[in-house]
């Protein structure tokens, strides 16, 4: 049974590893958010992508939930005292990744190539894809300006009033080899819990993805990140309020729109689906926080369930 996942980070890569022992690895794609790439020390780092690969190579930081578990940070303390941005936690195991990438991607590869290359080096079984080969760079006015997603998550510590979100670059993207064909030809296709702003829709802005979820005959079911009113962790809750997108399971149904088919929302949210059934969308009411690696599991497993 082929499956497709649009990822983001640290929620998508709980929902992977809990796929990932369900599902044959040659049938998991994972389509990974790139809007929030940056370029730090001259390296080209994949912030999403590289969750996604430690988590199923089993390397992550599972405490954190992003970075490599047993990592040091020496190169970023040595890089400081150079005067080099130290906002940004690279660590030194970390660091092989993005010298390894940009190594590959100054040579030529893309980064559909050089993503492949870092999975397989983390001995991930299943394909991972990045959304576009092409630089789309989500972006977020604040009060003094507009600023790259990293300066805003990570050096702004998600603090400025957000006014807009823009994807610089999606128009004149393309999605990368693989990705339509991955959702076309999957039976389900399932949105992790992600950011909808700044994981989720920077993939849908690439031209073409959208639309092939809307052709698709997979069945395409998301798991709301946001719980009662709030995300459950992180700035979506914000995000979405700032992009005039109630904060609950209605706005990310909303935010996904047409193509929607099954929306999976907390116990809590279950008074939530009445209203969800009459946007169209079908409802899944179950424990939807991963707070273990049992529940991480069942959660993947209910939503195999709910396939036609
Ligand atoms: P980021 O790049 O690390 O921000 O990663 P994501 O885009 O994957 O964002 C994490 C999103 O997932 C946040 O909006 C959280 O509210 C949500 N999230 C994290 N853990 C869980 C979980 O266990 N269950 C659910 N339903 N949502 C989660």
């Amino acid at each position: 049974m082929k499956i497709a996942a649009l990822a983001g980070g640290t929620g998508a890569a709980k929902l992977l590893r809990g796929l990932a022992r369900l599902v044959d690895p040659g049938d998991l794609t994972v389509i990974g958010n790139t809007g929030d790439d940056l370029r730090l020390w001259g390296l080209h780092i994949s912030p999403d992508l590289d969750t996604v690969c430690y988590a199923l190579g089993g390397v992550v930081d599972v405490a954190k939930g992003w970075g490599r578990r047993d990592e040091t940070f020496h190169a970023l303390e040595a890089m400081g005292r150079f005067g080099e941005p130290t906002w940004f936690g690279l660590g030194d195991r970390d660091l092989a990744t993005h010298l390894h990438r940009t190594r590959l991607l100054a040579e030529g590869r893309t980064l559909t190539e050089a993503t492949a290359a870092v999975a397989a080096g983390l001995g991930v079984a299943q394909r991972v894809l990045p959304m576009s080969d092409q630089p789309v760079r989500t972006r977020i006015l604040g009060p003094d300006g507009w600023l790259d997603f990293q300066e805003y998550f990570v050096r702004e510590k998600a603090q400025p009033a957000v006014q807009a979100v823009r994807y610089d670059g999606a128009e004149s993207a393309a999605p990368a080899p693989g990705v339509v064909e991955a959702i076309l030809e999957a039976r389900a296709v399932i949105v992790c819990p992600s950011n909808p702003i700044t994981s989720v829709r920077p993939i849908l802005a690439v031209p073409g993805i959208a639309r092939a979820l809307e052709e698709s005959r997979a069945t395409v079911l998301a798991v709301s990140p946001i719980v009662g009113g709030e995300a459950v962790s992180g700035p979506a809750g914000r995000l979405m309020a700032a992009c005039g997108l109630p904060v609950s399971a209605i706005g990310v149904t909303a935010a996904y729109a047409p193509w929607l088919d099954t929306l999976a929302v907390h116990e809590g949210d279950a008074p939530l689906a009445a209203d969800l059934e009459a946007r169209g969308v079908a409802v899944l009411v179950t424990d939807t926080l991963m707070t273990s690696p049992a529940k991480e599991t069942a959660l993947a497993r209910r939503l195999l369930e709910a396939l036609p």
